[in-house]
C-alpha cells in the first residue's frame, strides 16, 4: 500500500512488478538519485523507458513522493547480493534521496530532508518488522557498481533513531596484534556480516557506510573493530 499522510505526493511510476510468492519484505535499501536535479530523477523513476523506480523519493525539502505500492517490487536495487541472496529487489523496499551525487556534485544531506527520510523509514520498518540491521545502502548490496548513498550520509543520526545499526566498539572488539594487514580475514568477516566478498571493492562499501573518515578500502585497524563489533552486535 502507498504510505498516507501529509506531505506524500502521489507520483506513480509504471516500473514495478509482482513480488514472488512468499516472499516477503525483509530489507529496506536507501539510495541517493544521482541526477542533477530533484525533477530529472522523479522523471527518469517513473518512465517505461528507462526501467527503474523506488517506492520513494524523498526531496531535499522533506517532501515524500511515492512512486510504487509497498506490496509491489519496485526496480531499485539492480544487480546486487546481500547475506549470500541475490535478487534484493524481491524482498525489499527502496527510498531514493535527492542528492546530485558524486557524478554532479555530491553535497550533504539537508536536516530536514534526513528528518523525512526517518520518519519514512521508521513507518515502513514498523509496518514490515524490518530490524535496525537490514537498512542498508545501495553500496553495501551492489559494492562493484553503487557508491550510494555515500559517505556524507547521516548514518549514527539514523541510528539514533533505531533506524541501520552503527557501529559501538567495545575492547572486546580489539584485535589480538593490531597489525590488521590480514586481508583474507577481512574478506571473511565483511561475507559474515552479508557483503559480497567476490566484489573487490566490498572492503570500500563497508568504510563508506561505517567508516566514511577512512575511504582507503584498505583495512585498519579502526574498521575492523567497526567490523567485528556489528558482527558482535547482531550475533552473526
Ligand atoms: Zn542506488
Amino acid at each position: 500500500m502507498m504510505r498516507t499522510g501529509t506531505g506524500c505526493i502521489d507520483r506513480p511510476s509504471p516500473n514495478h512488478g509482482p513480488r514472488p510468492e512468499g516472499v516477503g519484505v525483509e530489507l529496506l535499501i536507501l539510495h541517493y538519485t544521482g541526477m542533477p536535479t530533484a525533477e530529472s530523477a522523479l522523471s527518469r523513476l517513473c518512465d517505461p523507458a528507462a526501467q527503474v523506480s523506488a517506492h520513494y523519493t524523498v526531496d531535499e525539502d522533506g517532501a515524500v513522493h511515492a512512486h510504487v505500492p509497498e506490496d509491489r517490487r519496485a526496480w531499485h536495487a539492480g544487480l546486487s547480493s546481500w547475506r549470500g541472496r541475490a535478487d534484493v529487489n524481491s524482498r525489499s523496499i527502496g527510498i531514493e534521496i535527492v542528492n546530485p551525487g558524486h557524478e554532479f556534485g555530491y553535497r550533504p544531506f539537508p536536516a530536514v530532508q534526513m528528518a523525512a527520510v526517518a520518519d519514512l523509514c521508521l513507518d515502513i520498518m514498523g509496518r514490515h518488522g524490518i530490524a535496525p540491521a537490514d537498512v542498508l545502502g545501495h553500496s553495501d548490496i551492489a559494492p562493484a557498481r553503487k557508491e550510494d548513498p555515500g559517505e556524507l550520509f547521516d548514518w549514527p543520526g539514523l541510528a539514533a533513531r533505531g533506524i541501520g545499526l552503527w557501529p559501538e566498539p567495545t575492547p572486546a572488539d580489539d584485535l589480538a596484534d593490531d597489525s590488521a594487514d590480514c586481508a583474507e580475514d577481512v574478506a571473511a568477516l565483511l561475507g559474515r556480516y552479508g557483503y559480497d566478498t567476490a566484489e573487490s571493492r566490498a572492503l570500500l562499501s563497508f568504510q563508506r557506510h561505517f567508516h566514511p573518515e577512512r575511504l582507503t578500502g584498505e583495512p585498519d585497524p579502526e574498521t575492523l573493530r567497526r567490523l567485528r563489533a556489528l558482527l558482535r552486535m547482531t550475533g552473526r
